[in-house]
């Protein structure tokens, strides 16, 4: 395993593997890694041939009383996870390295990036659209890899990708849970003991809505009001809220196509963000759907009648 804190180093290694004709996975990521970065290796380890981490904590993205100065770092350990993980490449540039003097141009993200956490972090998806378009130019990979966890910044990298016709796979890996179902965060490590108790209640709120939804509860409002019950003992809930698993926009009344269900909230000082998706079984069909069935019905039982001929 490599380490590289220059785009220049970086990229030089990364052409000799290029012609070489290797497959290039990336995962980007900001440091303090934990068993749901591991996940997102493991499967960049998984389906291709050269995996690239990069640990750099993206100013760009934290607003001015955000958590930038003390955002958890430890180096070392990420180091030994990479390695024992089958990472083959790590970047760790500095800021100045990626934001050097005279930088001056953005990636501004459209609609998808307005509502949620974009509504109450300002600028942060301007930051994330600027930092993925500039780390993928930089490792160039034929795959990038992103957890659920932050569903509304794999909607907006996948729009990304599609507006600028970068020519990048994005692959999104399901959030991974402590055994309580608590979704793993480098933030985590924020928590006190009695904070860490409490952060149970979102993803029991969010479970709780799943389980309704399994059972065929449709109507948005009741399946957001069941999760916020569960919800009582956080400090404060930022947002909890159905979306258009795709577009992100607002769900009217039922639940008819895929959503997810967003939360963001308060423990203690913590700010912690967690999500799950409902997604309805492809049972109805449209009229149009269920002529075609019962047309190929109806020629079935033709075949069977008279043959194959019959075709
Ligand atoms: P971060 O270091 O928090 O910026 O996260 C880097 C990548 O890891 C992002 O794509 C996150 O969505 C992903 N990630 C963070 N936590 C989890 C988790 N619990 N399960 C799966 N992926 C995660």
């Amino acid at each position: 395993m490599q380490t590289f804190r220059t785009i220049k180093a970086l990229t030089q290694c990364l052409k000799g593997y290029r012609t070489a004709g290797l497959r290039v996975g990336f995962v980007p990521t900001m440091g303090f890694l934990h068993a749901g970065h591991r996940a997102l290796i493991a499967e960049s380890v998984a389906r291709c041939d050269i995996t690239v981490v990069s640990i750099f904590v993206n100013p760009t993205q934290f607003g001015p009383n955000e958590d930038l100065d003390r955002y958890p770092r430890a180096l070392e350990a990420d180091h030994d996870l990479c390695r024992t993980a089958g990472v083959n490449l790590i970047f760790v540039p500095d800021a100045s390295e990626i934001y050097p003097p005279g930088f001056q141009t953005y990636v501004e993200p459209g609609p998808v990036a307005e509502p949620l956490c974009g509504a109450v972090r300002p600028g942060h998806f301007r930051g994330v659209a600027t930092v993925v378009s500039k780390l993928f130019a930089i490792v160039q990979p034929e795959v990038a890899f992103f957890g659920q966890k932050d569903f509304q910044q794999c909607a907006v990298i996948r729009q990304l990708v599609r507006d600028l016709n970068l020519n990048v796979e994005i692959v999104t890996v399901p959030t991974v849970r402590e055994a309580d179902g608590l979704a793993l965060s480098s933030r985590n490590s924020y928590l006190s003991a009695a904070d860490r108790a409490r952060a149970r209640c979102l993803s029991r709120g969010l479970f709780a809505a799943h389980a309704a939804f399994q059972a065929g509860e449709r109507d948005s409002q009741r399946l957001v009001d069941l999760a916020r019950a569960a919800m009582t003992e956080v400090n404060r809930l930022q947002y909890l809220e159905l979306r258009n698993a795709e577009t992100l926009e607002a769900i009217p009344e039922l639940v008819e196509r895929p959503a997810v269900l967003c939360v963001a909230a308060y423990v203690g000082t913590t700010r912690l963000i967690d999500n799950v998706l409902l997604t309805p079984p492809p049972t109805a069909l449209s009229d149009h759907e269920l002529e075609l069935v019962s047309r190929a019905i109806g020629r079935q039982a033709t075949v069977a009648a008279e043959g194959p001929q019959a075709l």
